[in-house]
């Protein structure tokens, strides 16, 4: 790890960390701005036409499932399992994620220290009662009766839980990550560009509770000049191990 994340680290007593798509590209998954990532290839279906359309929620399914056989394949890398043992050593009490790929919870790090401010591809749930359900019961699902999934329990429209364009914000998960930036002393945000809010306000949150702000990423981000320490460059060298 670079010595002075190290040392930041060591002094500080409670740290919290924002995670973005750069966390894991290092596990293969694209980033919101390469080229070629699946998020450039399709039509963004929102939550109103997934509600209203049977052909909007076919094929986010179909999108869906795709992207699930990518995750079965994608392993943390060196910058996950950085996090998860600063989280195990109980240094800091939950990682706040952007990704909606599972890996910190892969990584070993418990459901409830992870805080998903945008949801999570890894499952679905009933848009009316609320229950969980598989993606891959879902696709089996909709395999066998050529429609979109419905609740078993209700027979309501189920939908990933990844927060779709036009849906409102998790508002405890947001309130969780507000508190989380307000009560630590070091914020670390690692792989996020830091344009999407409102996770790119929780680092303002920080400073202005006396905390120091870490930016670990790849290019500049806008909150560069109120930062501690910018760390320009890959992030499993430079908070690996
Ligand atoms: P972003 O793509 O806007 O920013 C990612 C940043 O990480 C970029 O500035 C890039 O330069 C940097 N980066 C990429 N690889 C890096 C590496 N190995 N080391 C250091 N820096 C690296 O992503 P964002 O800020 O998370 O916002 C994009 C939105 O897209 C989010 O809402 C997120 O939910 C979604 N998204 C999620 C995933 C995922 O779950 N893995 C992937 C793509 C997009
Ligand atoms: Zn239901």
């Amino acid at each position: 790890m670079h010595p002075e994340l190290s040392r930041l680290i060591d002094e500080a007593e409670t740290v919290a960390v924002l995670t973005g798509a750069g966390i894991s590209t290092e596990s293969g998954i694209p980033d919101f701005r390469s080229p070629g990532g699946i998020w450039s290839k399709f039509r963004i279906i929102d939550h109103s036409e997934f509600m209203t359309s049977e052909a909007a929620r076919l094929e986010d399914w179909r999108r869906r499932f795709f992207m699930e056989d990518q995750l079965g394949e994608v392993k943390p890398n060196r910058g996950h399992q950085m996090i998860a043992r600063l989280i195990a050593s109980g240094k800091s009490p939950a990682v706040i994620t952007q990704n909606i790929d599972g890996l910190h919870q892969v990584s070993g790090v418990p459901d409830e220290q992870v805080i998903e401010v945008h949801g999570n591809a890894r499952h679905a749930n009933c848009t009316f009662c609320g229950a969980r359900h598989e993606i891959a019961e879902c696709r089996q699902m909709l395999e066998a009766t050529g429609k979109a999934p419905v609740c078993r329990q209700c027979g309501s429209i189920v939908k990933s839980a990844v927060i779709m364009f036009g849906e409102a914000m998790p508002e405890k998960a947001f309130a969780r990550a507000v508190r989380l930036a307000e009560d630590c002393d070091l914020f670390l945000a690692m792989g996020t560009s830091l344009v999407v809010h409102p996770a790119a306000l929780l680092p303002k949150y920080a400073l202005r509770a006396g905390a120091k702000l870490v930016i670990v990423n790849r290019e500049a981000t806008e909150l560069d000049p109120l930062a501690d320490l910018v760390l320009n460059g890959e992030i499993g060298e430079l908070a690996g191990d």
